[in-house]
C-alpha cells in the first residue's frame, strides 16, 4: 500500500524561525552594526542627527547601544518631509532603486511617506508568510483580503507573501462583498477586522448561510485592538480560530501562532523594544511601554526608509523570549494598544479596549450586535466626568438594558478601584444609550470609525 504523503509547512523559514536565542542575539547585533551604518551613510536625515547629537555611528554595536540613541516620532518624520522640508530626507536610496511609495492613514496630520525598495517588499512579504504559515495556512489555501489596497503596505505585501507560499489570494481590499464570494469561490481564510468580518457574519446570516458550516477555516484580524471577549465572539460566529497580526506602514508585521500566546515579532527583520515615556527609560520584560522600533537590515540590504528608536505610540508588553510550543523562537509581545485609544480619568488610565470588553461580555451578545461607541463628556459640576456608551441592539425593544448595564460595569471597573470609587462618589457617570440598527454616529462618518472620543 502506498501511503500518500501530505506535505504541511509548519515553518516558512526554519532557520531563522527556530534560532537559538544566542545565534538570533547575534545576528540581530551584527544587523544593528550594518543597519546604523547604512542609516549614517544613505539617509539625509540620520546623518545630521549622529552628527548633532555628537554620536559616532560606530559605536552603536549592541542592543543597549541602541537604547542609548535618541528616540524619534511620527513628527520627527513629518517635520523632515515637504512641506516642513524641501526633501523627504528620510528617503534612503536613489529614487531610481525606489520601487513604490506609500503614505500613512494621516488620521493624525499630514500623511507620513515612506519609500520601498523591492528588497524591503520582499522582506514584508516574508514577515507575512512567516506569520500565514504560524497560523497553519499553506498550499490550496484561498484567503479573501479584505484589507484595503491602494497606498496601504499590508493588503499588497500580504499578497506578495501568499505567492512564496501557495496561498490563492482573493483581493477584493473590503469586507463589504457579496455572500456569492464564499459560496462561488470556498475562500478558506479571511484577513480583516473584528467589526468588519462581525458584519460579514449578520449579513451572510440574513441570507441564510451560516458562517459556521461555510469554508472558512480561519480568520486573520488586523488593523486594530480588540478586546479578547470580541475576539472570542468572533471566533463563535464563524466556528473557527480567530488569529492577530499587528502591523504596520513602519515594518512591524508581528503575527499570532497556532499557541495564541501572543504575537511573535520577526526580531532578525525589526528590532522592538518597550519604553516608558514617564520614565524616560525602557522597561523590563513583563511590563507595559510603548513600542520603539529599529529596522534591521540583512548585511549588504538597502532600504528606502529606515527607522532608529522610532517611537510607534502603541502600547505593549514582551511576553517572552523562550522558545514557543510551536517550535518558534522569536519573542512574543501582547496585543498592542494604541496609546492615542488611552484616556485618563481620576489618575485612571483606561483604553477604547476596556469599553469594547464590557460590550462584548457573553450574555450581553444575545442581545447587541458589537457595534459600540462611546464619548467623554465633562459634567455641569467641576471635576464631574460623563462616558455616554452607546451600543447597538439587534432588537432595542428586547434589549435587556439592566444586565447589559451590570455585565458592562462589572467588567469595566474591574482593576480599576480608584474609577469605581469616583463612580460611586457620583463624579464620574456612566451614562447608557441603546441605540436601534445602524442607529450610531460612526455609521455617518466616513474613514475608520473612531469609537471612543474625548469631548471634554
Ligand atoms: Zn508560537
Amino acid at each position: 500500500m502506498i501511503l500518500e504523503v501530505v506535505s504541511v509547512i509548519v515553518f516558512f523559514n526554519e532557520k531563522i524561525e527556530t534560532m537559538s536565542r544566542g545565534d538570533l542575539d547575534s545576528l540581530i547585533e551584527e544587523r544593528i552594526r550594518y543597519t546604523v551604518k547604512y542609516a549614517s551613510e544613505n539617509s539625509p536625515f540620520y546623518k545630521k542627527w549622529f552628527k548633532e547629537h555628537g554620536i559616532n555611528p560606530s559605536d552603536v554595536r549592541t542592543h543597549e547601544d541602541l537604547r542609548e540613541l535618541p528616540i524619534i516620532s511620527g513628527k520627527t518624520i513629518r517635520e523632515y518631509q515637504p512641506p516642513e522640508s524641501t526633501d523627504f530626507q528620510f528617503r534612503s536610496v536613489d529614487w531610481r532603486e525606489v520601487f513604490t511609495l506609500h503614505e500613512t492613514s494621516g488620521t493624525s496630520g499630514t500623511p507620513k511617506a515612506f519609500f520601498l525598495t523591492w528588497q524591503d517588499w520582499e522582506r514584508y512579504a516574508e514577515k507575512y508568510a512567516r506569520s500565514f504559515v504560524s497560523q497553519g495556512f499553506g498550499p490550496g489555501d484561498r484567503v479573501v483580503v479584505c484589507a484595503s489596497y491602494g497606498m496601504n503596505i499590508g493588503a499588497n505585501t500580504m499578497t506578495l507573501a501568499a505567492r512564496e507560499i501557495g496561498i490563492t489570494i482573493i483581493p477584493i481590499g473590503k469586507c463589504t462583498f457579496p455572500s456569492r464570494v464564499i459560496k462561488n469561490y470556498k475562500p478558506t481564510g479571511i484577513v480583516g477586522s473584528v467589526f468588519k468580518l462581525l458584519a460579514l457574519a449578520r449579513q451572510m446570516k440574513n441570507e441564510n448561510i451560516l458562517p459556521q458550516e461555510s469554508s472558512i477555516r480561519r480568520l486573520v484580524v488586523g488593523g486594530e485592538s480588540f478586546a479578547d471577549e470580541s475576539r472570542a465572539y468572533l471566533a463563535e460566529m464563524w466556528g473557527c480560530q480567530v488569529y492577530n497580526t499587528y502591523g504596520s506602514t513602519e515594518g512591524t508585521m508581528c503575527g499570532e501562532c497556532t499557541d495564541l500566546g501572543g504575537l511573535h515579532v520577526p526580531e532578525d527583520l525589526v528590532h522592538l523594544d518597550i519604553y516608558d515615556p514617564a520614565l524616560k527609560n525602557f522597561v523590563r520584560d513583563g511590563d507595559c511601554g510603548r513600542i520603539v522600533l529599529t529596522t534591521l537590515l540583512p548585511v549588504g540590504g538597502k532600504s528606502g526608509t529606515l527607522l532608529l528608536n522610532y517611537d510607534t505610540e502603541d502600547t505593549t508588553a514582551v511576553i517572552t523570549r523562550k522558545r514557543c510550543a510551536c517550535g518558534r523562537t522569536h519573542m512574543k509581545i501582547m496585543n498592542p494598544q494604541r496609546e492615542s485609544e488611552t484616556f485618563w480619568v481620576a489618575e485612571t488610565p483606561f483604553n477604547r479596549v476596556d469599553v469594547e470588553r464590557g460590550v462584548f461580555q457573553r450574555e450581553n451578545m444575545e442581545y447587541l450586535t458589537g457595534e459600540y461607541e462611546a464619548f467623554l463628556y465633562g459634567g455641569d459640576d467641576e471635576g464631574e466626568t460623563i462616558l455616554r456608551v452607546s451600543v447597538e441592539c439587534l432588537d432595542r425593544d428586547k434589549c435587556d438594558r439592566k444586565a447589559v448595564e451590570e455585565n458592562f460595569l462589572r467588567t469595566f471597573f474591574r482593576y480599576k478601584p480608584l474609577l469605581e470609587q469616583v463612580h460611586a462618589e457620583g463624579m464620574f457617570k456612566i451614562i447608557f444609550n441603546f441605540a436601534g440598527l445602524r442607529d450610531l454616529e460612526l455609521y455617518r462618518i466616513k474613514g475608520r470609525p473612531k469609537r471612543l472620543v474625548d469631548r471634554r
